[in-house]
């Protein structure tokens, strides 16, 4: 049986964080039951971009603060890390991230110290019933005593849905992330690269989701914002996951980027073996994105081409689009030209890592025929 705690927080303002999150704390056995004084901490956010805090695709500067806050006051020394994904100029975008993101300027002020997953490099990992055997991961979580995940509430255009299980991504350091989107391109396999990554860790036991300001729709950084007004804790990543989906009003069978977590074990996914303590509620009106993939949940071959005529492609907007190649730089089958940004659908694999990574949102999901987004349009307003 798994414990996920939920507690009601409606804002980013550190006392009220504090005593929500303490909360929880309390419920699983206090902080000397994950740490002890004098240990080396880790916070792994979910830095996907350099994008500002208001827009929620990143974990919030402010509730970074209210956990490293709490883990120091216990005595431990607080790092905070991530990589992002996406490139600009040949480089993944974390030091810009960290910046944009208020996470550099949070942690100066309290004196954490920021790690860069980029800068400090991989480190091979071999698990049992390994997906990959090419697993690299930061070098940083066998660096530090206890990593402690804080994965942020969102939906996602390609796995429909990314929280505690997803967020372990970003354990994979710079571009070599593009490369795992290529040879896992469907949200069943790429699940298998998630399960190697999180069999991979052994010192990360706290999952705290920053579900205050989430994100909905278009998500995991175009979409939305929702404020949810939730903060879920668990030592479970699936189980925290399981909940989450289950408020947000999501099908679970639809999430099969879980899958491979769930064959694998890495927690409890059935919620007769998840003890709820707090508030759950079903999110009202939790707005998913217009298309996912949910292909271990379908006859994928018989209604294929329907999907495909039908479906929704990355598309840049010129008028939007300042050049910057991040898109270019992170299509893992080179389908987007480095001049026009014009988008080969032939090699096009729908990774959807374009969409993902444009920070400026010039990337939309289109259909190339007028007359589907007239409807989808048009079914969108009695469809809410
Ligand atoms: S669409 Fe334009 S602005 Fe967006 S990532 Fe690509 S080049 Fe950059
Ligand atoms: S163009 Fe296609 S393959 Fe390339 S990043 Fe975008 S969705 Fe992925």
């Amino acid at each position: 049986m798994s414990k996920v705690l939920i507690s009601d927080c409606k804002s980013y303002e550190t006392t009220a964080l504090k005593l929500a999150i303490q909360e929880s704390i309390n419920e699983l056995g206090g902080w000397k039951h994950f740490i002890k004084p004098d240990q080396k901490v880790l916070l792994k956010i979910n830095l996907i971009g350099p994008k500002k805090p208001e827009k929620a695709a990143t974990t919030h500067p402010e509730f970074v603060r209210a956990v490293g806050q709490l883990v120091k006051e216990f005595g431990a020394e607080v790092y905070v890390g991530d990589s992002s994904g996406g490139a600009i100029a040949g480089m993944a975008p974390t030091k810009k991230s960290f910046n944009v993101s208020g996470i550099q300027d949070m942690a100066n002020e309290e004196g954490f110290t920021v790690v860069n997953f980029d800068e400090m490099g991989p480190v091979k990992k071999e698990v049992e019933g390994n997906y990959t055997n090419d697993l690299y991961i930061t070098k940083a979580f066998d660096e530090m005593d206890v990593v402690i995940n804080l994965p942020k509430m969102k939906t996602h255009s390609m796995g429909i849905y990314t929280g505690a299980v997803k967020n372990l991504f970003g354990a994979i350091p710079g571009l070599r992330k593009a490369k795992y989107h290529k040879e896992g391109p469907n949200p069943l396999d790429f699940g298998e690269f998630l399960a190697d990554i999180h069999m991979s860790i052994d010192n990360m036991p706290l999952h705290i989701m920053d579900g205050v300001v989430s994100m909905a729709g278009e998500g995991p950084t175009a979409g939305s914002i929702y404020p949810a007004g939730k903060i879920l804790v668990s030592e479970d990543p699936l189980a925290l996951d399981r909940v989450a989906i289950e408020m947000m009003g999501i099908d679970s069978n639809k999430v099969t980027i879980l899958k491979a977590s769930i064959k694998r074990k890495i927690g409890n996914w059935n919620m007769s073996d998840i003890e709820i303590i707090g508030t759950f509620e079903k999110l009202r009106n939790y707005k998913l994105p217009k298309r996912y993939y949910s292909r271990e949940t379908m006859d994928y071959d018989r209604v294929k081409g329907v999907i495909d005529f039908f479906k929704a492609v990355p598309i840049v907007d010129q008028k939007k689009c300042i050049g910057c190649n991040s898109c270019v730089e992170s299509c893992p089958v080179n389908a987007i030209d480095l001049e026009s940004k014009l988008i080969d659908y032939g090699l096009c694999i729908d990774c959807l890592c374009c969409h993902e990574l444009c920070m400026i949102e010039a990337i939309e999901l289109k259909s190339t025929k007028k007359w589907v987004n007239v409807i989808r349009a048009i079914s969108s307003v009695f469809y809410k």
